[in-house]
């Protein structure tokens, strides 16, 4: 049982290293403290968290185990644990930026965390140094290189796409990307991911039909192009963005693009903190939380 409970690094998938996952990475079996959610037990929840102008996403397996895709620009303790949340299998951040990392530290000191992964790419802000050394203060924590490789979560698949080159020096177009996958459901996790990542990654044929595509970059003008939406042909898009933003997110031509591309299109700055169950035949369920004034207006 704790086995299958365990979160485990089962392959190097189409790594490019060509090279072996490290043994003391795979079947791990740490004992968490994960609860199984409260539900429906048979499906994968996906929780995009309302944290204004950020972005923060708890994956939580029908097992219990949890990954926490960035932690917004303040805590996200509070939510987080009304969500049941006990302990976190992987944290990922996804890139360096204060609106994807701001509320990491925090985590970090209020959960037990099993693996860390991020962009490997040093930021020179006060906010990134808090978070780097509250991760090596943390002498229990693993961390794990973003390549390409499958992580398992309970019942559930995690996969890491490639990376831009490191050289590249542009925190939003090394963003981590990543699919989750439960059976015929998936989920594209895409960071601020702007144009020239998302060509890599559609150049490199990474980018396969899914079924919840979370808009890269907020909904910004360069969060998206045609082949991306083309390759990913998701059935919901998320969109994570704050009321009234400074930067206009999210743009027009995202959200029309979007809108021709997606069955149903959600923003967190108009229904709230967004969740979606996603079931092994490849069905789902939305459901969105209060309504902002902005969607009453
Ligand atoms: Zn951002």
């Amino acid at each position: 049982m704790l086995l299958a409970r365990a979160i485990a690094v089962v392959a190097a998938a189409s790594s490019a290293m060509g090279q072996a996952v490290p043994a003391q990475l795979a079947a791990a079996e740490i004992p968490l403290a994960t609860a199984p959610f409260q539900g429906s037990a048979a499906a994968l929840r996906i929780t995009f968290l309302d944290v204004g102008q950020a972005d923060a996403v708890l994956i939580q397996a029908p097992e219990g185990q949890t990954a926490l895709v960035d932690a917004g620009r303040r805590s996200p303790t509070d939510a987080l644990q009304a969500l049941g949340v006990v302990g976190i299998d992987l944290l990922v951040a996804t890139h360096a930026h204060a609106d994807h990392i701001g509320g990491m530290a925090d985590v970090l000191r209020a959960f037990p965390v099993r693996y860390f992964m991020d962009n490997a790419m040093p930021h020179t802000t006060r906010t990134y140094q808090r978070l780097m050394e509250e991760v090596e203060r943390r002498s229990e924590i693993t961390y794990l290189n973003a390549e390409p490789r499958t992580v398992t979560l309970g019942a559930a698949l995690i996969e890491v796409l490639p990376m831009p080159p490191l050289r590249a020096g542009d925190q939003n177009n090394r963003s981590v990307t990543l699919v989750v996958r439960y059976g015929r459901f998936s989920a594209f996790l895409s960071g601020d991911s702007e144009v020239r990542q998302l060509n890599f990654l559609t150049g490199r044929g990474a980018v396969t039909p899914v079924t919840v595509l979370k808009a890269p970059h907020h909904g910004s003008h360069n969060g998206f192009t045609a082949a991306f939406l083309r390759a990913a042909r998701p059935e919901v898009i998320v969109i994570s963005v704050g009321r009234n933003n400074q930067y206009g997110h999210p743009r027009m031509q995202a959200v029309v693009a979007f809108s021709s591309t997606a069955r149903q299109v959600y923003r967190t700055d108009w229904n709230g903190t967004i969740t979606v169950l996603g079931f092994p035949d490849g069905g789902y369920r939305v459901t969105g939380g209060e309504p902002s004034p902005g969607e009453l207006r």
